[in-house]
């Protein structure tokens, strides 16, 4: 086996267990560099990339080159190295594409107000910072990324970061346009949802204002754009905002992006603007675990300077598993409802205002078994009558064994309801199957983001 063929063989076994977004981002532009003495060295495009692989990767790397290289693999090391021959990551030149306007000669165009340049009076949310995002496994990727983007702008350029709603993208986004701005008050930066670009873009035309709105985009340093899931469909502003893109792109100026979905998943967008948005660094954020979850709600806390019992804040973050605006806006009403009867916290009344507000939000009460049955079926594109059969098929147990792990957590159901539930099985099965998926959730980051992905779906339908 050569050391190509060992290293994809090696990556096949590293997909497996990783996301789509971080396989990409991290083992993109890989390779052996050397074999010998049982060991190892992998080059790696750039020092982020290193520092993470060491970090994050290493044992799963180890492993999968132990499983595949039959001589013995005994250490890995990682070294900064492109590929000589290697396609570079930089964009070639780009067919019908304006000329690049660095000239920054903004006129008052409607966006200026936003336009920040040495000061903070623009429209970012001031809580919107890196000091205040928690860090857990789930978003610590994304995090990481936005950081090392402030630190060297342009490096991974487009930053793409995507994930379900209420999970911080917008928070990051915002984020690295503080820091940027504080680091260097005359960075040009500018905070745009999608929305608002297309419509300033359709205004722009209409009033014969197109050249001010190019100058001023054109003009960025760093260009935030939220949400652009919504450009689809939008001809007009999938063609200008390519050539923005590009021109920026070409003069090393910074693009992030944040979505709901990946790139490919995005239907109705130009191939092309699809292959622009996988060139610099996609990353994906899923839903905290329950430990980050509690350190939210006590930062949050701590922010409003309200005090709540340790039990108080693990059973909220039990209580409310969706996202962190969910769980934010639970905190506020709590806080809002023992302000207002001048009612000091207990577990006790916490518990009855949660349930009283889920019943009210008929979130998690009006879900039913046959939700989470048809949710998982269609989710896996399985049969449900074969989720209840017999078979053991892997293909057929996995699927079994996460219904059971979210009838649990999501309607707390006993384990014997459970078991006969799924076909008529054992409690005992329940009990297996829900504590397998709890370690698995653990280790796996691509199960948890089918989890998100599922839960979305289960109360995205049922509300
Ligand atoms: P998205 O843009 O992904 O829908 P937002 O960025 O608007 O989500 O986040 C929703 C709310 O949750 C915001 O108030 C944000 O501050 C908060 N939030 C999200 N993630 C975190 C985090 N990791 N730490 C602290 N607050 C967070
Ligand atoms: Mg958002």
């Amino acid at each position: 086996m050569t050391t190509h063929e060992l290293w994809q063989a090696a990556l096949g076994e590293l997909e497996l267990s990783l996301s789509k977004a971080n396989y990409t981002t991290w083992f993109r532009n890989t390779f052996i560099s050397t074999f010998d003495d049982a060991r190892i060295v992998v080059s790696v495009p750039n020092t982020f990339t290193k520092a993470w692989l060491e970090k994050k990767y290493h044992a799963a790397i180890l492993k999968a080159l132990q499983n595949v290289a039959k001589d013995g693999v005994r250490e890995v090391h990682y070294k900064v190295e492109l590929k000589p021959s290697a396609p570079q990551d930089i964009p070639t030149s780009v067919g019908s594409a304006p000329a690049v306007e660095t000239a920054a000669n903004t006129q008052a165009s409607s966006q200026e107000e936003e336009v920040s340049e040495g000061s903070k009076d623009f429209s970012l949310n001031p809580r919107y910072t890196f000091e205040q995002f928690i860090v857990g496994k789930t978003n610590e990727l994304a995090h990481a990324a936005a950081l090392a983007v402030t630190e060297k702008p342009g490096r991974y350029n487009p930053l793409f970061i995507y994930g379900g709603v209420g999970l911080g993208k917008t928070h990051l986004l915002q984020a690295i346009g503080h820091k940027m701005v504080e680091m260097n008050p005359r960075t040009k930066v500018l905070y745009v949802t999608c929305e608002r670009f297309t419509n300033e873009f359709i205004h722009a035309v209409r009033n014969g204002r197109g050249k001010e709105f190019k100058d001023t985009y054109r003009g960025l340093d760093l260009l935030l754009i939220d949400d652009i899931q919504f450009i689809t469909g939008k001809e007009g502003t999938q063609e200008e905002f390519f050539h923005t893109f590009n021109a920026l792109h070409q003069s090393n100026k910074q693009i992030i992006m944040s979505s709901d979905r990946a790139p490919k998943a995005i239907q109705g967008i130009e191939q092309r603007l699809v292959s622009r948005f996988e060139w610099g660094m996609m990353v994906d954020i899923s839903t905290p675990d329950l430990e980050t979850r509690v350190a939210i709600l006590e930062s949050k806390c701590k922010e409003k300077k309200y005090e709540l019992s340790r039990d108080i804040l693990s059973y909220v973050a039990s209580a409310v598993q969706s996202n962190v605006r969910e769980l934010e806006g639970t905190l506020n009403k709590i806080i809002a409802y023992h302000q207002f009867k001048n009612l000091r916290a207990s577990l006790e009344t916490v518990r009855e205002l949660v349930s009283t507000m889920n019943n009210a939000a008929g979130s998690k009460k009006n879900l039913t078994p046959k939700d989470l049955l048809d949710t998982v079926a269609n989710y896996y594109d399985i049969a449900v009558a074969d989720l209840l059969g017999k078979c053991r098929e892997k293909r057929l147990s996995f699927p079994r064994q996460i219904i059971m792990y979210l009838m649990r957590e999501e309607l707390s159901s006993s384990y014997p309801s459970i078991g006969k539930m799924i076909g008529g099985r054992d409690h005992t099965t329940a009990i297996h199957a829900y504590t397998k998926i709890v370690a698995d959730i653990q280790e796996d980051e691509k199960l948890r983001h089918d989890l998100t992905l599922i839960r979305q779906r289960l109360y995205s339908t049922s509300s």
